[in-house]
């Protein structure tokens, strides 16, 4: 009885009285998956929470079998709507097993090269895409690569870019983060992690190494 009286006040208090929304605590902090991170079984996305990412009206995709966790997919379409961007922006990657992360990593080191697999590709198992909680997204207008697809400043982009943390989602990889994340600046990878987390790491300009080492969320992540 004590226990859940506790229990309770911990979530009340958890509870912005103002937005009835959720406070940024370390029950719901994101989960950090990088190089040093990798996915762990814990964190493994369940195959109920995956949703065809084209299966909201208008949102455009690069192929129909890609798969987004249903929160991220609701709050994509509510920021697609939000910017009118449904004509012009595409989905070009959402979740990927391990199997589909290991082929696109062989394959660009084919390809591309190791410098460039090393900048933009995750070793399999590191990438947020396993998660379903991260998005890729292309102006229909660029060339739509699946790996770096065109994702510009100005115009439906550049207004999706500042709308995103309104709506739950990070510019993942940043020029000027790159030293912290591993990965070169990325602007069309989206991560969702929740607007009010979203919201705080935008003000405070902190990537989500940084918000979860500093916040003392989760595992820590000094010297990343
Ligand atoms: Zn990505």
């Amino acid at each position: 009885m004590e226990i859940e009286t506790t229990r309770l006040a911990r979530i009340n208090r958890d509870v912005n009285a103002s937005t009835g929304r959720t406070k940024p605590n370390a029950q719901n902090a994101p989960i950090l998956i990088n190089r040093d991170h990798p996915v762990s079984e814990s964190a493994a996305v369940t195959e109920s929470r995956l949703v065809p990412a084209n299966s909201r009206p208008g949102i455009r995709v690069l192929d129909a079998g890609i798969r987004l966790d249903r929160t991220c997919l609701e709050q994509l379409d509510a920021l697609l709507e939000a910017v009118n961007g449904k004509d012009d922006i595409v989905v070009v990657s959402g979740y990927r097993d391990l199997a589909e992360q290991t082929e696109i990593y062989s394959s660009s080191l084919q390809s591309n090269g190791p410098e460039y697999t090393a900048k933009y590709v995750a070793l399999p198992g590191c990438s947020e895409h396993h998660t379903g909680l991260a998005v890729d997204v292309g102006s229909a207008a660029g060339g739509l690569d699946f790996i770096a697809p065109e994702f510009p400043d100005e115009g439906v982009c550049g207004a999706f870019k500042a709308k995103a943390a309104e709506f739950g989602f990070v510019q993942r990889y940043k020029a000027h983060k790159e030293h912290l994340t591993g990965i070169s600046c990325e602007p069309w990878h989206f991560r969702y992690v929740g607007a009010d987390h979203a919201v705080i790491m935008e003000e405070r300009d902190l990537c989500l190494e940084e918000y979860v080492g500093s916040a003392g969320y989760g595992e820590a992540s000094h010297g990343n």
